[in-house]
């Protein structure tokens, strides 16, 4: 795994020429202060109708992927192009917590390792897109770490398109489930998705808290996870979001800022369409993340992607979270001595 810091990296200029002046920072909207709806900056479905389309081309012919890693890639484009069964007549009654409670049968059947679900926010559809289906459905599948450790080395790229392709298996599986019992449900696979940010609905519904890096963290997998998710109108009941000091601990750690390349994470929060958050700069990531066939070296060497690490980290936060509490409590009740 590369985690010392490359001082002296100079983007491609082959690849730099595709921007043609574009600033994905700027169509992320870094500093602007109104909330608005997200626009797509790269992973676009149809190149040719993306600002980054001809950079984001670039990404495959620039890499050199084995036959694994095409076998891999052959397997998931198949997967999403599976079609979907017709929405059943007759719709399928539960109450909204049984629904929620009847996706662990996914985790149970080793499909995914991870599921939740929340109400659509429009604020996270793609503003060229919409989706009138109420409910998202997220679904985390986890990497092997001793396969993702060796990124960005292909070894490390083929786990990333495994775990897609597992997160697309899942999703399409659970759209099925459902469109089968009476309900509408599209399923939304990465890394293109197209429609929808996975990662707000997926803090949203629990999967984690959002970290220095730009990615969740989980108290179980830390940064070590994919996404994939399900619109749908089913009558399921929320999960709630969960914190743990992630956002705490962030503030206070540098891996990832150290670790990566060309120097993207920064140590503080930015503004971003509104929203005062963790933010990597895309504009510096980009060119290393094309020349390296997906780099993602700062979700493998944050620490709570090691596995283990995660949940005895969380352990620790919560005792010190207890311990400043009480402290607190204890401070509130003490008697100043001059009114004894
Ligand atoms: S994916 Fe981007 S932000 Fe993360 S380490 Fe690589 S270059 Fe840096
Ligand atoms: S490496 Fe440290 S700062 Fe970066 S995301 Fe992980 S915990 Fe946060």
């Amino acid at each position: 795994m590369a985690t010392k810091k490359i001082h002296d990296f100079t983007p491609d200029k082959n690849f730099t020429k595709l921007l043609h002046g574009y600033s994905g920072n700027v169509v992320n909207g870094v500093g602007e202060n109104q909330n608005r709806r997200p626009s797509m900056v790269w992973w676009a479905p149809d190149p040719a109708s993306a600002p980054f389309g001809e950079a984001q081309k670039w990404f495959y012919s620039r890499e050199q992927p084995d036959e694994e890693m095409l076998e891999l890639r052959k397997a998931r484009h198949e997967v999403v192009a599976q079609p979907t069964p017709e929405v059943a007549d007759e719709k399928k009654f539960r109450e909204p917590h049984d629904w929620t409670a009847e996706l662990q049968q996914f985790i149970t059947s080793g499909d995914c390792e991870m599921t939740g679900v929340t109400p659509l926010d429009p604020d996270w559809v793609f503003d060229h897109e919409a989706s009138a289906l109420p409910n998202i459905v997220m679904l985390g599948v986890q990497h092997d770490y001793d396969e993702l450790k060796h990124v960005p080395a292909i070894k490390g790229g083929k786990d990333v398109t495994r775990q897609y392709l597992r997160a697309a298996a899942a999703a399409k599986k659970v759209a099925a489930w459902l469109r089968e019992q009476g309900y509408q449900a599209d399923a939304v696979t990465g890394p293109m998705t197209g429609k929808i940010l996975m990662i707000p609905p997926a803090i949203a519904c629990g999967f984690g808290e959002l970290g220095k890096h730009g990615s969740i963290i989980n108290q179980e997998f830390g940064s070590a996870f994919r996404l994939s998710a399900v619109l749908t109108d089913a009558p399921f009941a929320s999960t709630p979001p969960r914190e743990f000091g992630i956002d705490d601990f962030c503030s206070r750690c540098r891996v990832c800022e150290n670790a990566c390349p060309p120097d993207a994470i920064a140590p503080e929060k930015q503004l971003v369409r509104g929203v005062d958050k963790w933010y990597v700069d895309f504009d510096r990531c980009i060119p290393y993340f094309a020349e390296t066939s997906g780099c993602a070296i700062c979700i493998a060497v944050c620490p709570w992607s090691l596995p283990t690490v995660g949940l005895s980290l969380a352990a620790k936060l919560k005792r010190r979270a207890q311990r400043l509490a009480s402290d607190a409590a204890n401070k509130n009740t003490e008697t100043p001595l001059s009114n004894q």
